[in-house]
C-alpha cells in the first residue's frame, strides 16, 4: 500500500495547492493545461509527476484537450528525463481509483526512470480466457463508445 494518500476535498488537494503556489515544488514544465515537477517519493532520481491544472479526479474527469495535453507533456518529460539522467527504461503510470492504485485524486501520469533492480514491481496476472469470450468485451465495448 501507498504510504501517502490525499484525502482533501476536490479543489483542495495537494496538487491544487501546488498549482496555486500554496506550498512549495520542483517545478520542471508548466504550460496552460499541465504542470510537470517532481515526485517527493523519488521512486527513481528522475521521478516526474504530471498533472492537469485544472481539478479533475481521474481521466474520466478530464477533457479530451486535459488528456492529450498530459501525454504531450509526459512525453516532453520523457525526453528531458532521457537526456538528463539516461535511465535504460522508462514507466509512465497512471492510475484511477483508489483500487486503480490513485493516492492523490487528481488526474496525473507518472514519468519513472527504470533501472535494474530498482524494486519497482507490477503483478500482472494473465487470465487468456476463449476467443469468443474476448469478442463479447470488444461488442460491449464497441456499443458503449
Ligand atoms: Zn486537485
Amino acid at each position: 500500500m501507498p504510504m501517502f494518500v490525499d484525502t482533501s476535498p476536490p479543489g483542495q488537494c495537494i496538487f491544487c495547492r501546488l498549482v496555486a503556489g500554496e506550498i512549495p515544488a520542483a517545478l520542471v514544465y508548466e504550460d496552460a493545461l499541465t504542470i510537470a515537477f517532481m515526485d517527493i517519493g523519488q521512486v527513481t532520481p528522475g521521478h516526474v509527476l504530471v498533472a492537469t491544472r485544472r481539478h479533475a479526479a481521474t481521466l474520466l474527469d478530464t477533457t479530451p484537450e486535459e488528456a492529450a495535453a498530459v501525454m504531450q507533456t509526459a512525453r516532453r518529460v520523457a525526453l528531458a528525463v532521457q537526456a538528463a539522467f539516461a535511465p535504460p527504461g522508462l514507466t509512465l503510470l497512471q492510475a484511477n481509483g483508489a483500487l486503480g492504485g490513485q493516492t492523490v485524486a487528481h488526474f496525473h501520469m507518472h514519468v519513472v526512470p527504470r533501472h535494474e533492480a530498482d524494486g519497482i514491481t507490477l503483478s500482472w496476472p494473465r487470465k487468456e480466457p476463449p476467443a469468443a469470450v474476448l469478442a463479447g468485451y470488444a461488442e460491449r465495448l464497441r456499443a458503449a463508445l
